[in-house]
């Protein structure tokens, strides 16, 4: 029988990513510490408070913190010393004005534990770099303690992230791959052990070399941007040729070469990783001489969609909403996450409110973290018929659960006007415009009210 061996790691960065494979890993019998630079994070983690909404994250952590095995710090010094391996989970956002990924998170980690290695440690990046990161990392090591050069007691291993917020956790626990690039066998059978839990249930593990991993990464995100992507202009094509995209979406999707995920339309990708992570792409190929023409349009046909589609909204409203009230469910970037960075909202309620509409809005995980980012006067609701109430036009633009199941009599006896537009196709058409509304979604064609409208309020 095979020793059990405990192993011990670091984990530079409590965010998203840092926070839930801290957890998981600690769930896999490892011992983890979580290094977090900002205070207020790290108090909350201290006391037992989530800093992000994750279905699942909070029961994991505190089961994992009472068992003994996760802890949250700020001495990244005593947490790096007797690790086995040191994650770096750091952002990488956008550089401001060149869309490269900012690494400068990334290399001031990397310093801090190069400065702070004890004997034999793998230094693995879980944040999505750019190719050729590992390979600045290992030399900002080895410049920073050539000491460590001779015994070759460090190594440098990318094993880039795939889970996606809303089921992180599932998605760390059961991972379609793990992705391990490094040229050390040493670092690999580290890496191997940490995940060896996964060995039971069969995840394929796909070894490669640094620059491949880094590149998985990136390649992984891009494709599916620009699936998302040919789903959404295959939707607006529909609208000019009177298609379903729904039915176009399962026509192509039940193709095994093409498959069905992913051909969602909807009103252009968001979040804290496609946008900055397509971008990055486009500079990475650019820098080789190997451009990406493709992902290039990806990134620009994006960006015009999620500009227009205010616009939209406003066309859906007879060309005006000066004096209108608004109501806008959802602000978060998808579901079952409270992230919004690059969400569709923020210019979609920017436009409304620049055009003199009066903005309701209702999310249910997402409103602390989008209130900074939208405009004054922006009115925050208790919940979906409160942001609906007086409202002439209701705009979906997060598919949450909860309003997928509000019945359309409720919605209008809520609201005073007919307007829905509807811009995750999560209402059925007819339904709506038998409840007296002018329904439009996406890719479908837009349906008329087909009962005079309800005057009386419930
Ligand atoms: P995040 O901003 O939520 O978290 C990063 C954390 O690192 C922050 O809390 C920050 O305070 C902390 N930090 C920065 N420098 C530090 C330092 N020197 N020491 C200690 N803490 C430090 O970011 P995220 O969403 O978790 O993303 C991290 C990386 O993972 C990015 O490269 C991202 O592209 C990648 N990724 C993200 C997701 C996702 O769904 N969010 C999925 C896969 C991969």
């Amino acid at each position: 029988m095979e020793r059990e061996v405990t192993v011990r790691i670091a984990m530079i960065g409590g965010g998203y990513v840092g926070l839930v494979s801290a957890a998981c890993f600690a769930e896999f019998g490892v011992e983890v510490a979580v290094v977090e630079a900002d205070a207020t994070k790290l108090a909350a983690l201290r006391a037992g408070r989530m800093p992000i909404y994750e279905p699942g994250l909070d029961a994991l952590v505190s089961a994992k913190v009472a068992a003994g095995g996760l802890e949250f710090g700020h001495d990244l010094a005593a947490a790096v010393r007797g690790a086995e391996a040191v994650f770096i989970a750091v952002g990488t956002p956008s550089r401001r004005g060149d869309g490269h990924a900012d690494l400068s998170y990334v290399f001031a980690a990397a310093e801090q534990v190069a400065l702070a290695l004890t004997g034999y440690t793998v230094v693995v990046t879980k944040s999505t770099v750019p190719v050729g990161t590992g390979r600045k990392i290992s030399d900002i090591i080895a410049a920073a303690r050539p000491d460590l050069l001779p015994g070759r007691d460090f190594d440098v291993a990318s094993n880039p992230e795939f889970l996606r917020e809303g089921s992180a956790i599932a998605d760390f626990m059961r991972p379609d791959r793990v992705v391990i690039g490094t040229d050390s066998a040493r670092a690999a059978d580290v890496l191997r052990r940490l995940y060896r839990p996964l060995y039971l249930i069969e995840a394929p593990i796909v070894a490669t070399g640094i620059e491949t991993a880094e590149l998985i990464k990136y390649a992984a995100n891009s494709f599916l941007a620009m699936k998302v992507t040919f789903a959404n202009e295959m939707a607006d094509l529909c609208e000019k040729v009177g298609a379903d995209v729904h039915d176009v979406a399962r026509g192509i999707g039940l193709d095994g070469r093409i498959g069905r995920k992913f051909l969602h339309p909807g009103p252009g990708f968001g979040g804290s990783c496609f946008p900055k992570d397509t971008l990055a792409m486009v500079r990475i190929a650019q820098d080789a001489g190997a451009p990406s023409r493709l992902v290039e349009a990806v990134v620009a046909v994006n960006e015009a969609r999620k500009a227009g589609m205010g616009q939209r909204i406003v066309a859906a409203c007879g060309g005006g909403v000066r004096g209108k009230t608004v109501a806008v469910l959802g602000l978060t970037f998808k579901p079952e996450t409270d992230d919004m960075r690059d969400s569709v909202a923020v210019p979609v309620i920017g436009r409304l409110v620049q055009d003199g509409a009066t903005v309701r809005c209702f999310d249910p995980q997402g409103m602390i973290a989008a209130r900074p980012m939208l405009p004054d006067g922006v009115v925050f609701c208790h919940d979906a018929l409160d942001a609906a109430r007086d409202a002439d036009a209701l705009v979906l633009l997060t598919e949450w659960n909860e309003f997928r199941a509000i019945a359309p009599k409720r919605l209008a006896a809520a609201m005073r006007g007919r307007v829905v537009v509807d811009l995750r196709n999560v209402y059925d058409p007819e339904a709506m415009a038998a409840h007296g509304f002018d329904y439009s979604s996406l890719g479908r064609p837009p349906r008329r009210a087909t009962v005079q409208r309800v005057t009386e309020r419930a």
